[in-house]
């Protein structure tokens, strides 16, 4: 039953706008809004045991008296008693306490005892009538996310408003119930916003998780069921294809790649169509992987789509895609289609691609949107490419005729709880393994009070004809000076230490023709310094950039910091790595997990753990990551709920008996897939 939010008494029309704009559009949104946190004021203390702090009373109000201290200075006071003592309450600037105030009358007052303005006093209290029912005092007090201006205190006034209209039905069935000792939905929720004590919000969290994990796993297993009823191709293992090919590689594949390949081609000899995830760090040699499975595809007449999340990405892939197939004298069929294409190359490539000459065709998203006539679709590669869902593959199957083989391939390391929640209609192999003699990059944290010297240590790189990167958390000057933005330190740094230096700006809110143009100007060597925020984080290779400077490092993911940091330390040179936290005094143990940790699985496991999903993608919106009770790193829960969702498909049960359920999940089974 959907209960819309003007429904709820108190919410007006500014207050739904709001509400909207952090997604609260229904009563049942604000009920489903669970706090981040909570501050436990039920203990009552008697006025003559107050200590400094936060301290709850209930007491008597005579009255409250408000008056100017002098100009633009108010200030209301207000005298409360209980038995044992008085106290003094006081506001400052909140000229409309006095008349909040009901004479003699008995309050609950929750605020912080202190020393202040030479006297003590409670300072800002909230206080509620003792005869009302209490949100934001004498209770254990929830805290939400406050965004868009509405603050806890008024999400808690509508959050209370909605019980009264929102009737929360059971949605899970009853058996799931029974079987895991879940408390019932309605209970679950009414606790979490009223907890009548700490120890009962950990049953209402067990729900909720549960809950959550249950359905995204629903989600995704009715996903690959879906996929797995897909009838594609089976592609053939050729034996001596892959040996030939194997053989000219200038190196020896490792034993990861080995696995992962040979994972790809059993997926490919099957009449179901391949949705296989392709987790290597940075370096990893992914590549390799990728033209191995499309080679076995092109052998069967079959064309492959890559693609890459930009152009200069698409353009480096086709070129390195070349010099491997070259080997095999079968370079003549990789072509690349790209937005920036003159129109008669354009023509002609689409004229290549439609009779089948390109096989493996590289390019953007666009490959697959554009009015493209593809020639027997049997594969598409996706790199680096989160935002790659439902729609997409179904716009493939379109274009194909019939769903094709998809191998998604990503830096990003997702750990293993994570990826079993988001993606579990992708089967997924790991690249756990570097090449052999990678020289790991030297990782420092450095105090902003030592700029000078860092540069003048990367001047010395410049000029033995290296390159450098320096990463900011923003692009221009906001409101908190101390963060240093792209353009501060670009302004900043080309007129100082690198005023003989050729220094690029990039972030994300130039052109995206021109954000191309400044990183393959700076991949071409035309740059010796490029000043950048994430924009530069996905795969693009500059074997010459040896530096990297990350600056307010402590706003970055750890493993954020690892993609980053990948961007150098590609060539026979030593590469560094700088971290440059904000605060120079505040001391920075997640960082330095960085100097002496170069595996991004353990740091994304760290990121977890610390910060939640959200970190280890950096600031991008991941829809299914909003989990909001669920911990990832709670894997009993994870595994149970996960058990569940098995249990709901295996015993046939149909999803649209549960028609709360049916809605949630759909909704779930359009975001999840690599979104
Ligand atoms: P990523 O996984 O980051 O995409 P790439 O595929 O670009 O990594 O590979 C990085 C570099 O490592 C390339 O220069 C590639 O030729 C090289 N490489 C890949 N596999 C191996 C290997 N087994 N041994 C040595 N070098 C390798
Ligand atoms: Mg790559």
């Amino acid at each position: 039953m959907i209960v819309p939010i003007d429904k709820v008494k108190g919410v007006g029309e500014a207050t739904a706008k709001l509400l909207a704009q952090i997604g609260i559009n229904t009563a049942l949104d604000l009920v489903e809004n669970v706090p981040r946190a909570y501050n436990d004021y039920s203990e009552i203390t008697p006025v003559a045991k107050i200590r400094p702090g936060m301290v709850t009373l209930k007491v008597t109000i005579n009255s409250a008296v408000g008056r100017y201290v002098r100009r633009g200075m108010h200030v209301t006071e207000a005298i409360a008693s209980d038995k044992t003592g008085s106290v003094k309450l006081v506001w400052f600037n909140q000229p409309y306490r006095a008349a909040g105030i009901k004479p003699a009358s008995d309050y609950f007052v929750t605020g912080e005892f202190a020393y202040r303005r030479g006297r003590v006093s409670i300072v800002s209290p909230a206080v509620e009538l003792v005869s009302d029912f209490p949100l934001n005092t004498a209770r254990i007090v929830p805290i939400y996310r406050e965004r868009k201006g509405l603050k806890s205190a008024q999400l808690r006034r509508h959050i209370k408003a909605a019980f009264d209209v929102q009737k929360l039905d059971e949605t899970l069935p009853s058996w799931l119930v029974k079987q895991n000792g879940l408390i019932d939905r309605h209970q679950a929720l009414l606790t979490m916003h009223f907890p009548e004590t700490i120890k009962s919000l950990s049953g209402a969290k067990r729900r909720l998780g549960f809950e959550e994990v249950f359905e995204l796993t629903l989600a995704s297993l009715l996903n690959k069921k879906e996929n797995n009823q897909e009838h594609s191709l089976p592609i053939p293992f050729k034996e001596d294809l892959a040996r030939k090919f194997v053989a000219k590689l200038p190196f020896k594949l490792t034993d990861a790649q080995r696995r992962v390949i040979w994972q790809s081609y059993l997926d490919l000899a099957r009449d179901t169509p391949m949705n296989r995830l392709v987790e290597g760090d940075v370096g990893s040699g992914k590549t390799v992987v990728a033209v191995m499975v499309a080679l076995m595809v092109m052998e069967q007449g079959f064309q492959v789509a890559l693609m890459a999340p930009t152009e200069l990405l698409a353009r480096q892939h086709a070129a390195s895609l070349y010099k491997l197939l070259k080997s095999v004298g079968r370079e003549s069929e990789v072509g690349l289609l790209v937005g920036s294409l003159g129109s008669k190359a354009k023509a002609e490539a689409h004229k290549q691609i439609n009779a089948g000459n390109i096989r493996l065709v590289v390019g953007t998203n666009a490959l697959i949107q554009d009015k493209v006539d593809m020639h027997n679709l049997g594969l598409v590669i996706v790199d680096e490419q989160h935002r790659f869902g439902v729609e997409t593959r179904k716009k493939l199957q379109a274009k194909a005729g019939r769903m094709p083989h998809v191998l998604h391939m990503t830096a990003t390391p997702i750990p293993r709880s994570l990826a079993l929640t988001l993606y579990g209609e992708l089967d997924i192999s790991v690249i756990d393994e570097l090449p052999a003699g990678r020289k790991p990059i030297i990782t420092k944290i450095i105090n902003s009070e030592s700029l000078e010297k860092l540069c003048g240590d990367i001047d010395k790189q410049l000029s033995a004809g290296r390159q450098a990167f320096f990463v900011c958390p923003i692009i221009s000057e906001g409101p908190d000076a101390k963060l240093w933005s792209a353009e501060k330190l670009h302004e900043r740094l080309s007129k100082t230490y690198f005023k003989h230096r050729r220094v690029g700006l990039l972030h994300g809110r130039l052109q995206t023709v021109d954000k191309e143009a400044i990183m393959s100007d700076f991949v071409d060597g035309k740059y010796d310094v490029l000043i950048a925020t994430t924009v530069i984080e996905v795969g693009v290779d500059v074997p010459n950039a040896t530096v990297m400077v990350v600056v307010g490092a402590e706003r970055f993911g750890l493993a954020q910091i690892h993609q980053l940091r990948g961007r150098v330390g590609r060539s026979e040179h030593q590469a560094h790595c700088y971290l440059v936290p904000s605060n120079p005094s505040a001391p920075n143990h997640r960082l330095e997990v960085l100097t002496y940790t170069s595996d991004g699985f353990k740091l994304a496991e760290y990121d977890l753990e610390l910060r939640g999903p959200g970190a280890i993608y950096g600031t991008a919106q991941h829809g299914a990551l909003d989990l909001r009770v669920a911990k990832l790193t709670d894997t009993k829960l994870i595994a149970e709920a996960r058990r569940c969702a098995q249990e709901f498909i295996k015993r046939g049960e149909d999803l649209l008996q549960y028609k709360e359920l049916a809605e949630r999940v759909n909704r779930l089974r359009a975001i999840t897939n690599l979104n």
